[in-house]
C-alpha cells in the first residue's frame, strides 16, 4: 500500500531512551552490570498501591494500572545495594552520566540548562521500589538535518533505568533490581517528522550519534523507542518498546494503515447504523455437549453480547497479521479473558450448529457479529464490557492509547495515553551547575561530525560529494569504513550503493533487511574480493540472507547456484571462442566486445565482468595469433 504522508497529514515524533555504559549507576556506586537472575542472593516483596491523594488527580493510565496493581516481588544481588532496596536516600547525580549526556546535547545542537535538578515522576506498576522514577532534565531546543528537512529535539533528560519484570508468581509480579538505576538519556524530539522514511532516518541518526560517542551500551534491550503518531482525523497514539531502530518505518506506516483502515469502518459502520447493545448474555446452555476444547476448559462457562451491523467487521485486517477482532480482543485479554466471535466461526472445535444458536439467541442477522468470551462470570462481564466500549468507540473515533510495538512492526493495546507525567523535586539529591568551563572541555573532546566524516571519505576513498554525502549520514559508515579497510580490490562506491539504494531497494520489496547483520555483509565483500561471484549478484545474496540469516554467505552462494568452478568458465569461454573462429579472424580485436556480450548472458552475476574480460582477451589473442 503505498501512502501519501503529506496529503494525510502524518506527524510523529520519537522518545529514545538509551542506557549508558558508565562505570556505575546513576545514583549510587552499584556497577551498571545486568546479572543471570540465578544469581539472586536475596528478594524481599512490596505493596504498592496508588491512591488518590498520592496522584492527586488520578489520570486514565493511573486507573487502568490500578485494576491490575499486585504485589511485587523483587530480587537483589551481590552488585546491588540499599539504595535499589529504597532502605537508603540515593546519593548525588553520577558526573560520569552528566558529561556523556551533555556531549550528546552537544552533537545534537541542544542548549544545556545552567543547573541540573532532579525530580520524581510516579510510576505505579512497581519497576521502581519507591514508587517513582528519578528523572533530571539536561538540556532543551536542538535539533537534527534529515533528507527531508529539520526535526526538533524538544528535551534531553538523564534517568534512572526501571527495575526490570522478569515473571509472575501467582498474583505477584516478579522484578529483577539489577538494571534498576544504570543510567538512561531520553531524548525527545518534537512532532516534526511527516513520512515513515524520516522517521526511520531520525532514529538511525539519533543512535548513530548516540553510538558514535562511544560511551552507550550495545545489544538487545540497551535501545528502547517510544514513537507518537498521529494523521488528520485520527488520533494521537503512543507506540512504546521498539528495541530495533530499522523497525521504525514499518511501525509509523503500519499504524497509519491501522487509523486509516478505523476511520474507514468507522464511516462504513455509520452507513450501516451499527450499534453496540449493552445486553450480556449468558450463553452457557448452547454449549452443553460441545467438543470445544476452549469451551470446556473455562468449565462450559460462555458469555456474549451482540454487535448489531458489525458482521465482516471484526474480520477485516487493520495491521499486518491484525485483524479487528485483535483490537477487541486485546481490551478481553486484560482481564485474562480469550475472545471469539463470529465473524471466524465455526473455529476452535465450536460447531456450526453452535454458532447458529448463538445468533438465535440474539435474533442476530447476517448483518450482527456475536461475540463470545468463554470464561466464568467475575471475569467475562469486565472482559465484554471492555469489547462493548471499545466497539462504541470504532463508530464515533480512534481512540487515543498507548499500544505496545510487536516483533512483525505492528501493535496491539496497552492502556490509556497517559496524562503529562506529574513531576516532585527530588530532595535528597542536590541539583548539579553545569558551568562553561565543564563545556567548553567537552565540546573540545567531540567525536567526529558528519561534515568531518564527508570529507574524509571524498579524500581517502576517492568518493563523489553525493555518495560521500550519502554514507556519512548512514548508520552503516561504520561498517562501510570496515569493508574498505578489509578487503582489497572493492570499488567505494559499490560498498555505499549496497549499504544504502540497495537496502533501500530491498526494504521496498518487503525484505527484512533488519535480520542482516555486519557480518553477512563483510562476508559477501570478502568472498567478492576473491571473485567468488560477479558484483551484479550482490543484491540477491542479500536478499536470499535476510530469508535465511542462520546460513553463512558461502553456502549461499551455493544455494543460490553462484558458485562457479572458474576451470569450467574458462572451458565455457574457450568453447564460445571456439565456435567463433572465424569471426574472430574476420573482426581482429574488435571481436572482443560482441563477444563479451555473449559471454556475460551466460556468467552475469556469477563471474565478475573485468575477470571475464581478460579471460576472454586472453583466449582470442590466441585465436588471433594462429592459436
Ligand atoms: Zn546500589
Amino acid at each position: 500500500m503505498e501512502i501519501d504522508y503529506r496529503k494525510i497529514g502524518l506527524k510523529a515524533g520519537l522518545e529514545i531512551h538509551q542506557q549508558l555504559d558508565t562505570r556505575t549507576k546513576l545514583f549510587c556506586k552499584c556497577p551498571t552490570l545486568l546479572r543471570d537472575k540465578k544469581e539472586s542472593t536475596f528478594s524481599f516483596k512490596r505493596y504498592l498501591r496508588a491512591s488518590k491523594s498520592e496522584m492527586g488527580e488520578v489520570d486514565g493510565a493511573a486507573l487502568e494500572e490500578e485494576k491490575y496493581s499486585r504485589t511485587f516481588i523483587y530480587r537483589g544481588y551481590d552488585s546491588t545495594c540499599l539504595v535499589e532496596n529504597d532502605e537508603q536516600p540515593p546519593g548525588e547525580l553520577n558526573q560520569e552520566a552528566i558529561d556523556i549526556s551533555l556531549e550528546v546535547a552537544l552533537l545534537l545542537n541542544m542548549n544545556p540548562v545552567d543547573e541540573v535538578h532532579t525530580m520524581r515522576k510516579i510510576v505505579i506498576d512497581g519497576s521502581n521500589t519507591c514508587g517513582f522514577q528519578r528523572t533530571a532534565l539536561v538540556a532543551i531546543d536542538g535539533n537534527i538535518e534529515t533528507e527531508e528537512g529539520v526535526v526538533g529535539v524538544d528535551s534531553l533528560c538523564l534517568e534512572e533505568d526501571a527495575a526490570s519484570r522478569i515473571e509472575t508468581e501467582g498474583d505477584a509480579v516478579v522484578y529483577s533490581l539489577d538494571r534498576l538505576g544504570i543510567p538512561l538519556v531520553e531524548i525527545g524530539t518534537a512532532p516534526d517528522i511527516r513520512t515513515a522514511e524520516q522517521a526511520r532516518e531520525v532514529a538511525e541518526q539519533l543512535g548513530m550519534i548516540l553510538r558514535s560517542t562511544g560511551k552507550v551500551k550495545r545489544g538487545l534491550g540497551t535501545i528502547r523507542q517510544d514513537i507518537n503518531i498521529s494523521i488528520d482525523g485520527g488520533a494521537r497514539v503512543e507506540i512504546k518498546g521498539v528495541q530495533n531502530l530499522r523497525l521504525i518505518g514499518k511501525i509509523v506506516k503500519n499504524e497509519v494503515v491501522r487509523q486509516l483502515k478505523l476511520l474507514e469502518l468507522k464511516e462504513e459502520l455509520k452507513r450501516r447504523g451499527a450499534k453496540a447493545e449493552t445486553l450480556i448474555k449468558n450463553l452457557s446452555g448452547i454449549f452443553a455437549n460441545t467438543s470445544s476444547k476452549v469451551i470446556k476448559k473455562s468449565g462450559g462457562k460462555v458469555f456474549g453480547v451482540c454487535l448489531r451491523g458489525f458482521s465482516g467487521i471484526l474480520g477485516t485486517e487493520i495491521q499486518p497479521g491484525r485483524r479487528f477482532g485483535s483490537e477487541l480482543a486485546d481490551f478481553a485479554n486484560k482481564y485474562g479473558a480469550g475472545l471469539m466471535h463470529t465473524d471466524e466461526l465455526p473455529a476452535y472445535g465450536i460447531s456450526e450448529e453452535e454458532v447458529s444458536a448463538l445468533k438465535r439467541s440474539f435474533d442476530a442477522t447476517e448483518d450482527d457479529c456475536v461475540v463470545i468470551v468463554a470464561a466464568e462470570r467475575e471475569r467475562a462481564e469486565p472482559a465484554l464490557k471492555a469489547v462493548l466500549r471499545r466497539a462504541g468507540e470504532a463508530m464515533r473515533e480512534i481512540p487515543k492509547e498507548t499500544r505496545r510495538a510487536l516483533l512483525n512492526g505492528s501493535s496491539a493495546y496497552m492502556r490509556p495515553i497517559p496524562g503529562a507525567a506529574r513531576m516532585y523535586p527530588e530532595t535528597d539529591v542536590p541539583p548539579v551547575e553545569i558551568d562553561e568551563q565543564r563545556l567548553k572541555y567537552i565540546r573540545s573532546k567531540l567525536p567526529e561530525t558528519f561534515e568531518h566524516r564527508k570529507a574524509r571519505y571524498k579524500e581517502k576513498f576517492d568518493l563523489n560529494d553525493e555518495l560521500a554525502d550519502k554514507i556519512s549520514r548512514n548508520p552503516n559508515f561504520f561498517l562501510f569504513e570496515r569493508i574498505m579497510e578489509s578487503y582489497e580490490n572493492i570499488p567505494a562506491t559499490l560498498v555505499v550503493r549496497t549499504l544504502t539504494d540497495t537496502l533501500a531497494e530491498l526494504m521496498q520489496e518487503e525484505i527484512e533487511v533488519e535480520k542482516l547483520e555486519d557480518l553477512h555483509f563483510l562476508n559477501i565483500f570478502k568472498l567478492l574480493s576473491a571473485n567468488a561471484f560477479g558484483k551484479e549478484a550482490v543484491p540477491d545474496i542479500l536478499k536470499f540472507l535476510a530469508n535465511q540469516p542462520e546460513m553463512s554467505v558461502d553456502k549461499a552462494i551455493e544455494e543460490i547456484g553462484l558458485k562457479v568452478n572458474m576451470d569450467e568458465v574458462e572451458r565455457l569461454i574457450e568453447g564460445i571462442v571456439n565456435s567463433k573462429r572465424d569471426f574472430i579472424r574476420e573482426k581482429g580485436a574488435r571481436a572482443l566486445g560482441p563477444l563479451m556480450g555473449v559471454v556475460m548472458k551466460e556468467l552475469r552475476g556469477k563471474v565478475d565482468g573485468k575477470v571475464i574480460n581478460k579471460i576472454l582477451a586472453e583466449k582470442v589473442k590466441e585465436v588471433l595469433e594462429g592459436g
